[in-house]
C-alpha cells in the first residue's frame, strides 16, 4: 500500500500528503486549481491578493495543531501573533473585543456581560481545555474500528483520571445544545454566543452542540496569528512540505473519475488525459463530490454511492465581497478581524464577517492599501435557481448583497464606500467554480450533533479529509483531521511513525 492519490489541494488534503510522505509512502496530490488551498487559499487580482475564504487563522499556539504540524514537517510558518482575534460589533452598537491575553479577554466580558455570564465563560473554558487537549492528540471521532474506540477509552480515562466531577455534565453536555448552558443569561450574551458559533459550528446555540461548541468558542484563545503574505501562503508552505518529502503536487489537473475494480490498482483520471494508479485513495472533497467520481462497476465499492446522502437542501455557502480599500479610512492599531452582527436571523448580510490585510503587507495590496474580505453566510438554493433561470435576477440580487454587506461592514470601517478602490463579489456559484465544491457548498456540516459527525472511512482504501470530516471546518480542524487520516493509513500500512508530536 505505497501508492497514495491526494484528490484536492485544501488544507486537509495537503496535511495528509506531506505527512504520508514524510512517512515514506509514494503521494500524489492533484488539485484542479492553479494554486492550492481551496476555501482557505489566496488569489491575485490588479494588484491584490485576496483571502478567498478562510482569513483567521489559529492553532499556533506553544501546544497548538498547527506548531506541532509545523515542527513535524519542518515547516517555519510565515505568521506573527494577534493581540486581538476580533472585534464583534452587536446589534445595539457595544463592540466586545475578543483579546487573545487571557486576562484581557475576561475583563471585556465581565464589562459587556456582567458577572453571570462568568459561570458560561468559566464551563465554556475549562471544557474546551479538556477537549482541546484531547483533540492534538487525535480524537478518533467517531470510531472506525477497535483501534479508535481503544484511543476513546483512553482518552475517557485521562479526563476521568484528572477530573472525574466533571463526566457527568460532559455526558449532558455531549447530547445538548449550547443553548442549555445559556440558560437565565443576558439577550446580550446569547446574541454574542450566536454570532461566534454561527461563523465557526454553522449554526447557533440553540442547535450547536454543547460540546462542539465550547471548543468553537475557544479558537480566539488558541494561538491566533496573522499570516503574512495571505492565509493561502498555510496551503504554499504545505505544497513545499509535500515535495520536500518526495510527493508531488500537480496543479490544473482536476480528478474526473476514480476507477475501481477488484483486485486491481485503482486509477484516477483527470481531465488532462492522465492517469494515476493508486493503492489508496484520499478525497480532499465533499462527500458526495468524492461518489460522483467514483465509477466502481459491479465492485462492492458501488455500494458506496447509496450510502452518501445528498447535499441537504438548507445548506449554507457563502457572498463574499472582496474589496481593495484605502487605508486612510483604518485606525492605526484597529484589529483586522470584525464580526458585525447587524440584525436577527443572522447570514444573508444580517452578519458579515471582514478581514483586512496587514499594514505593510505589500504582498497583498499596493502601498497605503489593504485587501479586505467580507463574507456573509447565505442559502444556497436561490443563488443557483436565479443562475439558472433569470440571469438579470441574478445579478440583481448579487448587487443587492454587495449592497447589503457594505452596509454592515461600515459599521465596522466607518467611510469604506469612498474609499473603495476595487470591489469584486463572489456567490455560490463563484465557490463552486473555484472550489469545485458542488452548489458552492462551503464551510463543512452544521454541528448539531456530534452522532451525526463523519468519519474519513470512505470505502476500502478510499478516504476523506476536510472539513466534511470531524473536527469539521476550519483550517485548524481540517489540519487536525488530516493528521488523523494519516495515522490511519499508516496503521493499515502497518507503519508506526509519529504523525503527532507527543505533547
Ligand atoms: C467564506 C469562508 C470563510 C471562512 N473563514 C474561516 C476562517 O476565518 N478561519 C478558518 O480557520 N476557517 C475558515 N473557513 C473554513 C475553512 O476555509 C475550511 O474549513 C477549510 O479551508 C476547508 O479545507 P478542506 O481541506 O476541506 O479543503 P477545501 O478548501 O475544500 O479544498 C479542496 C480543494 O480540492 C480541489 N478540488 C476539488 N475538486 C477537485 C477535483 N475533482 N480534482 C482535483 N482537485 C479538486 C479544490 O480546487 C480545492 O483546492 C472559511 C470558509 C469560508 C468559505
Amino acid at each position: 500500500m505505497n501508492r497514495i492519490i491526494v484528490i484536492g489541494g485544501g488544507i486537509g488534503g495537503l496535511t495528509t500528503a506531506a505527512l504520508l510522505a514524510k512517512a515514506g509512502l509514494d503521494v500524489t496530490v492533484l488539485e484542479a486549481h492553479i494554486y492550492p488551498g481551496g476555501c482557505a487559499g489566496t488569489f491575485f487580482h490588479q494588484g491584490y491578493r485576496f483571502d478567498a475564504g478562510a482569513t483567521l487563522a489559529a492553532g499556533f499556539d506553544a501546544n497548538g495543531g498547527m506548531t506541532r504540524l509545523g515542527e513535524l514537517l519542518g515547516i517555519a510558518w510565515p505568521v506573527e501573533p494577534a493581540e486581538t482575534a476580533m472585534a464583534v460589533h452587536l446589534p445595539d452598537g457595544a463592540v466586545v473585543t475578543r483579546w487573545t491575553d487571557p486576562e484581557r479577554w475576561q475583563a471585556e466580558r465581565r464589562a459587556a456581560f456582567g458577572d453571570a455570564g462568568e459561570t458560561f465563560w468559566r464551563w465554556q473554558e475549562r471544557t474546551a481545555d479538556l477537549l482541546w487537549r484531547a483533540a492534538l492528540d487525535g480524537i478518533p471521532w467517531p470510531p472506525q474500528g477497535l483501534a479508535d474506540l481503544q484511543r476513546l477509552a483512553a482518552t475517557g480515562l485521562d479526563i476521568a483520571g484528572r477530573d472525574p466531577w466533571r463526566l457527568p455534565g460532559i455526558a449532558l453536555d455531549a447530547v445538548r445544545p449550547a443553548a442549555a448552558r445559556l440558560v437565565g443569561l443576558s439577550a446580550q450574551l446569547r446574541r454574542y454566543v450566536d454570532g461566534q458559533l454561527l461563523i465557526s459550528a454553522q449554526v447557533t446555540a440553540d442547535r450547536a452542540n454543547a460540546l462542539y461548541a465550547a471548543a468553537a468558542l475557544d479558537m480566539p484563545r488558541r494561538g491566533v496569528v496573522h499570516v503574512r503574505g495571505g492565509i493561502g501562503k498555510l496551503a504554499e508552505a504545505l505544497v513545499t512540505a509535500v515535495r520536500r518529502h518526495g510527493g508531488e503536487v500537480l496543479f490544473r489537473q482536476r480528478a474526473t473519475r476514480v476507477c475501481v475494480r477488484d483486485g486491481q490498482p485503482m486509477v484516477v483520471e483527470t481531465n488532462k488525459d492522465a492517469g494515476f494508479e493508486a493503492d489508496a485513495v484520499i478525497f480532499n472533497l465533499p462527500p458526495w463530490d468524492a461518489t460522483a467520481l467514483i465509477d466502481a462497476g459491479r465492485t462492492a465499492e458501488a455500494a458506496i454511492t447509496s450510502r452518501t446522502s445528498p447535499l441537504p437542501a438548507d445548506a449554507w455557502g457563502a457572498f463574499v465581497v472582496y474589496a481593495g480599500v484605502d487605508e486612510g479610512i483604518i485606525a492605526a492599531g484597529a484589529p483586522l478581524h470584525h464580526q458585525v452582527l447587524v440584525r436577527e436571523p443572522l447570514g444573508e448580510g444580517n452578519s458579515v464577517f471582514l478581514s483586512l490585510s496587514l499594514p505593510g503587507d505589500v504582498l497583498r495590496a499596493p502601498t497605503g492599501c489593504r485587501a479586505l474580505t467580507i463574507s456573509t453566510h447565505t442559502r444556497l438554493g436561490s443563488w443557483w435557481t436565479l443562475f439558472a433561470s433569470d440571469r438579470p435576477a441574478y445579478e440583481a440580487r448579487k448587487a443587492e448583497y454587495t449592497d447589503r454587506t457594505l452596509t454592515a461592514a461600515e459599521i465596522a470601517l466607518p467611510g469604506l464606500r469612498g474609499a473603495l478602490k476595487l470591489l469584486l463579489p463572489g456567490t455560490p456559484v463563484t465557490f463552486q467554480r473555484f472550489t469545485h465544491r458542488s452548489r458552492g457548498w462551503v464551510g463543512g456540516f452544521p454541528q448539531t450533533s456530534l452522532f451525526q459527525a463523519r468519519g474519513p472511512r470512505f470505502g476500502p482504501h478510499l478516504w476523506l479529509v476536510g472539513d466534511s470530516i470531524f473536527p469539521g471546518q476550519s483550517v485548524l480542524a481540517t489540519a487536525l483531521g488530516g493528521m488523523r487520516v494519516a495515522r490511519a493509513i499508516l496503521a493499515t500500512a502497518g507503519r508506526r511513525v509519529a504523525v503527532v508530536a507527543p505533547a
